[in-house]
């Protein structure tokens, strides 16, 4: 079905005056100087008036089975430690319905929607607790809102992968049609544990054809140092590219030659680095013994893996759940925390974090993005003319382009009884 849509006067970044973007079926049929007038037929138009169009947003890390369930905690159950938190969840997954858990997911989903997020990759807990209860939701919702959002889901061993039954969970879960081997080699009780774990994840991966993500090292502990047996271990399986890491906080509390060593491993390994600032900075955790520090946590050497070549792509992560009880699913904010932690503030490092939150996401995704002709017209509209003035302004999207159609739109109203107009 043809579903033609043309935004006018758009501004496209890094490039001079402004641009008409013809969208045919899904995809960016055309993108000319801007014309004076609208074109003629009968056709769906967004005038931009001078506002920045740029690639929709790609949340590559979140957890849609966990979101909202802050209203369902009582205080006693909001716990100081990650540990504790990892146990207060056990309760709560219990409890678990499927209509539940897709309606939390949903409301989230079209949070996400609103904030100029174009495709998602969540993880899904599977494992003895939730059994396989979240990932069936989150694959009837997956179909369910197919043409709002593109969504990926990674099944997410939150109990690990040596208990009984757990790889078998696993394993289950690839069959039913999760996307991704997901992984959490902390949770693990020894060290040759948590090094198993990994190795059950290449397993899994190899045997199923899934890409990994695997999430390490979520405290700055330089004790807590697994990501360069996970490099070492995507090398030595020839699994160049199809691994990711999330967090990776203790690379920057280990010291300088070691971290070095590790971005060259990672690097070498073509992984991909997945952060998620606002997550990685208030993460509780128990102090380890000999660790004198008050629990503060931090993010990645992010700017030193992009020198090395590394992906690194960001996400939300927990949205107002036991981890995390703040978010609203906005890319702009986590951007927002990541140019302040790492100083990333000059108009090349602004258009970095718009690509961690864009381009790279999509890459890792293996998604085709852009905003050139031929490619899916997944784009949002910024209340702003310019990247800067998108970070800095109060995080309006104007209109939200899914696959050619726009998927929401924000409105204010001007005067009463007048029409709205969009902003
Ligand atoms: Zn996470």
């Amino acid at each position: 079905m043809d579903s033609s849509l043309y935004i006018r006067q758009a501004r496209l970044h890094g490039q001079e005056g402004l641009s008409d973007i013809a969208v045919r079926n899904g995809r960016i049929a055309s993108i000319e100087p801007a014309r004076p007038e609208p074109p003629p037929g009968n056709l769906s138009v967004i005038d931009a008036a001078g506002r920045l169009a740029d690639r929709g947003f790609v949340n590559i890390h979140t957890h849609l089975d966990k979101a909202n369930l802050l209203y369902r905690m009582t205080p006693e159950l909001f716990g100081g430690t990650l540990e504790e938190n990892r146990e207060f969840l056990k309760r709560l997954k219990r409890a678990y319905r499927k209509e539940e858990v897709k309606e939390r997911a949903r409301t989230v989903i079209e949070e996400m929607i609103t904030n100029g997020v174009t495709a998602i990759r969540t993880q899904v807990d599977v494992d003895p607790t939730a059994r396989l209860a979240a990932l069936e939701a989150l694959l009837e919702l997956k179909q369910e809102m197919a043409s709002r959002i593109t969504l990926q889901l990674s099944a997410f061993p939150q109990e690990g992968v040596l208990k009984a039954g757990a790889r078998e969970l696993m394993e289950e879960a690839m069959r039913l049609g999760a996307d991704v081997v997901g992984g959490l080699p902390l949770v693990e009780s020894s060290w040759d544990d948590r090094r198993r774990h990994i190795d059950i994840l290449f397993e899994i991966a190899r045997r199923f054809d899934r890409d990994i993500e695997a999430q390490v090292d979520e405290s700055n502990n330089p004790q807590e140092f697994i990501l360069p047996y996970l490099a070492e271990k995507a090398l030595a399986e020839g699994m160049q590219g199809r691994a990711s890491a999330t967090h990776c906080i203790a690379l920057s509390a280990v010291d300088d030659a070691v971290a070095a060593r590790t971005i060259e491993a990672v690097a070498a390994a073509e992984m991909n680095v997945i952060i998620t600032p606002s997550c990685n900075l208030i993460t509780r955790f128990g102090l380890p013994e000999g660790v004198a520090s008050r629990p503060n946590n931090s993010i990645t050497r992010v700017k030193e893996l992009l020198a090395a070549g590394a992906r690194v792509a960001m996400g939300t992560d927990n949205i107002r759940d036991i981890f995390y009880p703040l978010g609203n699913g906005s890319m702009l904010r986590e951007m927002h925390v990541l140019a302040t932690t790492t100083r990333m503030t000059t108009n090349d490092e602004i258009d970095r974090l718009f690509e961690m939150a864009s381009a790279s996401g999509a890459a890792v995704m293996r998604l085709e993005s852009g905003i050139e002709a031929g490619k899916p017209a997944d784009l949002v509209v910024f209340d702003a003319a310019t990247r800067r003035d998108a970070l800095c302004g109060p995080g309006v999207i104007s209109h939200v382009i899914r696959n050619g159609r726009e998927t929401t739109r924000s409105y204010i109203l001007t005067k009463e009884g007048d029409d709205t107009q969009c902003r």
